[in-house]
This record gives C-alpha cells, structure tokens and sequence, in this order.
C-alpha cells in the first residue's frame, strides 16, 4: 500500500515523501481513510506506531479544502498530556503541513502565555494544547471554539492517568457538538470506554498493538547488580558498548539529577529532563539530543511519555518502574516503526518484585546477564513466569510528580490532581493490566 492511496493530496504526499516515508503503518493505513470519511476513530495506537501522522495527515487533508480560520478561532484541536508530546506533535503538523496555507500553534503551560495568547488572536486551522493552558486561555477569552470541526484526544489514557478528566470534560463542554471526533490511547480501559462514550460517536474502532506486548524489534536484557554499583556499571556499559544515544530512565527526579551529575562527572554528556526542569531546559535538552552534543538523555516516566526520537537505539531502565505498565511505555522508545533497538534494565535485589510484575505483564521471562566484575553481592532471585492474570493491587509508594501540562499562575491550584488521585490512578493502571 501505498500513501497515494489513501486519499492524501499531493502536498501533503510530497511532505511525507520528504521525511523519508515510504509505505504507511498499519495504524496510517487504517486510521487516515476513515478521518477523511469524516468518520469518529476510536484508536488503540501506542507512541512509535506511527499515530501521530495517522491523525495528522487527514486533519491537514480536511483542513486544507475549507475556509481558513477566523480571528481567535480554531478549527481543529488537539489535546495531548504533556508538553513535550504537543510540541511533537505541533513540529509534526508543520512538517506534514509545509506545502499547504494553514496555520498551526502549539499551547502548554511553564511558559509566557502572552506570546500564546498573540498567536491565538489571528486565528489558527489547528491548535495543538495541553489542557491546564487551554482552559487559562479560553477563560482570559484569547480563543473561541465556535467554528471547531475536529477534536483529537491524542494519548487518552495517559491524560486520565495524569488527573486531567475534570479539565477536560470542562473543555467538552465549550466545543461545538457537531465535530468530528478522533480518541486515540495505548490501551481501552473501562474507564477509557466510558470517557469514549460522552466524546465519539459510532466511531470506527482499530487498533495496531495488542495491548502490553512490547515491540519484537526490540531486544530486552536485565543486568542483575548491586544497587550501588548501578551508576558504575552503566557508564561501563556506555563506554565499552560504545553506546551513542542513550534514553536513560530513573524513578524520581532526584535520581535523574544524581545520575546526570555522576556521568557528567565521568566525561560522558549529559542532561536530565524531568517536572522540576524549566520547560526552556527541557526543550533545550531535547534539542541536544537529538543533535547528538547530549549522548544520555536522563529522564523521569512522566517526562518521557510521547518523546519521539527517531529510532532510538537504546533504552536503559536504571530503576524499574513501580507500575508495569510504564516498562511497556519505556520499551516504546525504541525499536519505533520497524526500526530495532535494545533495551537494558539494570535490576538490583529490592526490585525483584517489580521485575516479576514485569515479566507477567509482558508474559516472558526477560535474559539475564551478568556482567565480569559487577556479580551482586545481593543476588537477584531466579524469576518464574506467573500467567495468572493481574488482579488490582494496592500501589506501592508512588512518587508524585506535577504533570507535565502545568497551568499557569493564574488558574486556581485547587484542579491539580493530588497524590490521592494520582494513587487511584496508578492502582487503575495496575488494576486494567490484564
Ligand atoms: P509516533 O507513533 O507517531 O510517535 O511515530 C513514531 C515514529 O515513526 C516517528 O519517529 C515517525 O517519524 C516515524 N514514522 C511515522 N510514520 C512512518 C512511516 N510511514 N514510515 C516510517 N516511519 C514513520
């Protein structure tokens, strides 16, 4: 199959073409005929499947044969968690969208919103928001929805995991009821179907990557190592497998700094990205990154949901996540759209549990190798593949971090989601693992 044969115009095809595109994936393939239907879509798409040109190229392909937008009016809308997934998407949307007269913008809090609120005043085809900013912006009356044709939920469950459904259900309830509507989520929970009920309509159901699998492309390994040891044996591994851009994942931000310091330290470049970073240092490690003057990019789950880089060969899981899910988001980096990649968990005794939730959840038991001078002192329990189904499970201490889509000043604090409502969701998330 071909993009020419989806019913994409030839702007819109030369766009594709020049990033390299050759044949659609299969959520591309599924999802961009039913959009220009003007059908709902109700998506199971997580992040490397190639969702986030399944969506964008048919909104651009609608958006293009209408009228443009006028003053603070948005014709479609799309919400993303985190600040990072917006500005992805924003870029995708100007790159995809290059050959064609429309005009986009992106909205997230942590930043000026003045800047926003200019953008806004002359109108844009498509906004790309994270809820806490669009809900500061549409009460200071810097835009209007009255002409929106299009609503994307991008990232669904990640939106509900991170407290965000008050907000949204009030941004429902200022859009226009005659739209077009596009949900897209890793994963359909009950609680995903119920938002789902209130937003689609017959929507046109697919879905790409049957729940919790994690990519074939992908090798996955664990070094077992004393707790201790860890920071040691990564910068060994780095420097002996020569490894050159490396996504590391650490539980909490102020393991994400520690580490940062210590490879820092070690002559390895570094740079850490988490809730605590000015959004300005987070894009700007972003940028490095990507631009390989930053070879390890360190970073916490929340601030990594939706990074898209493009094949990242590696993953390191420094810590292992408390909720098993995220392993399965963290393995997402890599081994994106075909492309293969690896992924390294260092495991020390005390996460045994954790690595056994893992494993059931993903239902195989991951390769073990130890590695000559780093044999643990506090050895890691042999593993037994459990195939019981998850059942919930009280969480265990989670680590708050704010969200990404921060409001600005002047919203009341009393919206944020509390750790109470943060607990709930992360025993929701192990409760859906099934
Ligand atoms: P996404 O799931 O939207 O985060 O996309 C994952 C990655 O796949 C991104 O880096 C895209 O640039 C890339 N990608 C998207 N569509 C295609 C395609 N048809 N062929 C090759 N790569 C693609």
């Amino acid at each position: 199959m071909s993009f020419a044969s989806l019913g994409l115009s030839l702007p819109i095809l030369d766009a594709v073409t020049a990033q390299g595109y050759n044949t659609p994936t299969p959520i591309q393939s599924q999802a961009i005929p039913a959009i220009l239907e003007g059908k709902d879509v109700m998506a199971a798409a997580q992040t490397g499947t190639g969702k986030t040109a399944g969506f964008t190229l048919p909104l651009l392909e609608l958006l293009s044969k209408g009228q443009r937008a006028p003053v603070n009016q948005v014709r479609a809308l799309v919400l993303t968690p985190t600040r990072e997934l917006a500005a992805q998407v924003e870029a995708s949307i100007t790159s995809y969208g290059k050959n064609l007269p429309l005009k986009s913008a992106v909205v997230f809090g942590g930043v000026k919103i003045n800047p926003q609120m200019m953008r806004l005043r002359q109108g844009v085809d498509i906004l790309v928001a994270t809820p806490g900013r669009l809900l500061d912006l549409y009460n200071q009356n810097a835009v209007r929805f009255s002409q929106l044709e299009i609503l994307v939920l991008d990232e669904a469950d990640r939106m509900l995991d991170m407290g965000f459904i008050h907000d949204i259900r009030k941004i429902l309830a200022f859009l226009p009821k005659q739209r077009q509507n596009l949900l897209f989520s890793a994963t359909f929970s009950n609680e995903i179907r119920q938002l789902a009920k209130g937003i689609v309509h017959n929507p046109v159901e697919m879905s790409v990557s049957p729940r919790n699998t994690t990519a074939e492309t992908v090798k996955q390994w664990i070094c077992p190592v004393d707790k201790k040891k860890k920071a040691l044996l990564l910068t060994k591994l780095i420097n002996e497998q020569n490894w050159q851009q490396v996504l590391v994942f650490t539980r909490t931000k102020r393991g994400a700094n520690q580490l940062t310091r210590h490879l820092e330290a070690e002559g390895i470049q570094s740079a850490a990205i988490h809730g605590n970073k000015s959004q300005g240092a987070r894009t700007r490690a972003l940028a490095d990154f990507k631009a390989g003057t930053v070879r390890i990019l360190v970073a916490t789950d929340i601030a990594a949901r939706g990074l898209d880089i493009d094949q990242l060969p590696q993953v390191v899981n420094f810590d292992l996540p408390n909720v098993p899910e995220d392993y399965v988001h963290r393995i997402g980096r890599t081994g994106r759209a075909g492309a293969s990649g690896q992924a390294v968990s260092l495991v020390s005794a005390d996460e045994f549990e954790q690595l056994s939730d893992i494993e059931r959840l993903i239902q195989k038991l991951l390769t073990r190798e130890i590695i000559e001078g780093f044999d643990p002192v506090h050895s890691l329990p042999e593993s037994r593949l459990d195939t019981r189904p998850f059942k919930a499970k009280k969480p265990k201490k989670p680590k708050v971090e704010h969200r990404d889509g921060q409001r600005s000043g002047t919203h009341k604090q009393g919206n944020s989601p509390s750790s109470r409502n943060r607990n709930r969701s992360r025993s929701r998330s192990a409760a859906t693992a099934k």
